[in-house]
């Protein structure tokens, strides 16, 4: 029997443990540092009020569901491909006859000042509930909403945010009985245009909705420093308690502690063959691998899916097929029954690209859950959660009534 190692329980390993685990004749062995698994695209919305399992799941459960699968929680350090050994923090060694390697990205803060260390971030279960803490406590604390909310980074996960905010924010404020107060969100984006990795027609359409929405929105701005009490952007300072980065990600740094180990792409990734290994036994996929559209869950699964297809020809002896990317479809909600929608040069906004954007979940969580509990997980994705003690009792007083 065959020893097959994944790193990482995201959506590049998860995926690859769910195909993999269909052959015949391996063990596969899933190495994590967390013991969750991050749903992405729901962070957002656990950030403003929804379920929080929406989002974080437990990662052996996860895996549960699958056969022959040994989980284990360890920060993997390094890798000597010529032994084929990958080795963990507390040096256990794990020998593998294949390894696929799916570590994700890391935030990055540029050296900014003052922003690791005051901003918030919803990308962790941990970050996550500091976010949501202060958003409350804020309120209980000053009795009036911060002068300014800011999100700095116009990406999806910046403009699904923003949005996101405009309700949550009226809802919240509202619960804890301070009407009439004014809530102010921005939007901070160095680039010349918000979603620069979508077309420019998109962008537009974008800019519109969050207008509308009430997100101001401050395109060409660089963020210079932040201190516990403002933001300082373009040579101007912004009283603000509140703000939320989301600005830039940078390569899992576990490569370059491997330097001699692996070929870099200028951007940071790792240079893979068209069968996205670097080795005949290591495969390197997801957001760490240098392919045309990397840094997406749907690119992740696809490269995952790959994997298992690969080894299933090798397997059997099959001639192998080359990697091939498809392009992927944007869809970014942007509020409440409201997306853009982006394949190639399709572009538009509005409900129907909200609905595909719904369905986009149900398949997001069959490919790592499983079909039953896919859909009872989006059955659930209206569902709201509140921790907040204050909130709690207005929520019973409004039941009541
Ligand atoms: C807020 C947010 C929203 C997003 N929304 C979308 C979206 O709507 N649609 C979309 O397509 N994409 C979205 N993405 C991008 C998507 O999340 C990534 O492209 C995808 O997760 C990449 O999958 P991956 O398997 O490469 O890495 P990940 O899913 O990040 O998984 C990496 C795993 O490796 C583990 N790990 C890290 N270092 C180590 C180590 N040293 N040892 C052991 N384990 C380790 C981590 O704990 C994690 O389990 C979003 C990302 C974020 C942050």
């Amino acid at each position: 029997v065959k020893h097959i190692v994944i790193v990482g329980g995201g959506f590049g390993g998860v995926t690859a443990a769910r195909r993999l685990s269909a052959l015949k004749g391996f063990r596969i062995t899933v190495i994590s540092d967390s013991a969750t698994f991050r749903y992405s695209p729901a962070l957002y919305r656990v950030a403003t009020g929804y379920k929080r399992q929406q989002a974080v799941m437990s990662l052996p459960k996860v895996l549960g569901y699958l056969h022959d699968i040994e989980f284990v929680e360890a920060k993997v350090t390094s890798i000597n491909r010529e032994k084929r050994i990958i080795i963990t923090e507390k040096n256990v060694r794990y020998e593998y006859d294949f390894a696929v390697l799916a570590l994700g990205v890391i935030t990055t803060y540029f050296d900014i000042p003052g922003i690791e260390e005051y901003a918030y971030g919803i990308k962790t279960p941990g970050g996550l509930r500091e976010f949501h803490t202060h958003l409350h406590q804020e309120l209980i604390d000053h009795k009036k909403p911060d002068p300014n909310y800011i999100v700095v980074g116009g990406g999806p996960t910046g403009v699904e945010l923003a949005a996101g905010l405009t309700y949550y924010l009226k809802t919240i404020v509202h619960r804890h009985k301070l009407r009439n107060s004014k809530i102010n969100i921005e939007l901070v984006e160095a680039a010349d245009r918000i979603l620069p990795t979508m077309s420019p027609r998109a962008s537009r359409i974008v800019t519109k909705r969050l207008q509308k929405l009430g997100v101001k929105i401050m395109t060409g701005q660089k963020v210079e420093a932040e201190t516990s009490r403002s933001l300082h952007v373009n040579g101007r300072s912004i009283p603000t308690q509140t703000v939320v980065w989301t600005a830039g990600v940078t390569n899992n740094p576990f490569y370059k502690e491997n330097e001699t180990q692996f070929r870099f792409s200028k951007r940071g990734k790792i240079i893979v063959d068209e069968f996205l290994t670097v080795d005949d036994h290591v495969y390197v996929i997801g957001d760490n691998a240098e392919t045309p559209h990397s840094g997406m869950a749907q690119v992740a699964i696809m490269q995952a899916e790959y994997v298992g297809e690969d080894m299933a020809r090798r397997q059997h002896r099959i001639t192998r097929k080359p990697y091939h990317d498809t392009p992927p479809t944007y869809v970014v909600p942007v509020g409440k029954q409201w997306a853009i929608l982006q394949r190639g040069p399709m572009v538009f906004g509005g409900m129907i690209a909200a609905m595909v954007r719904s369905f986009a979940d149900l398949i997001g969580y069959a490919d790592v859950l499983g079909w039953g509990h896919s859909f009872r997980m989006w059955l659930q994705s209206d569902d709201l959660e509140e921790t907040c003690t204050v909130c709690r009792l207005a929520i019973k007083q409004e039941q009541s009534q």
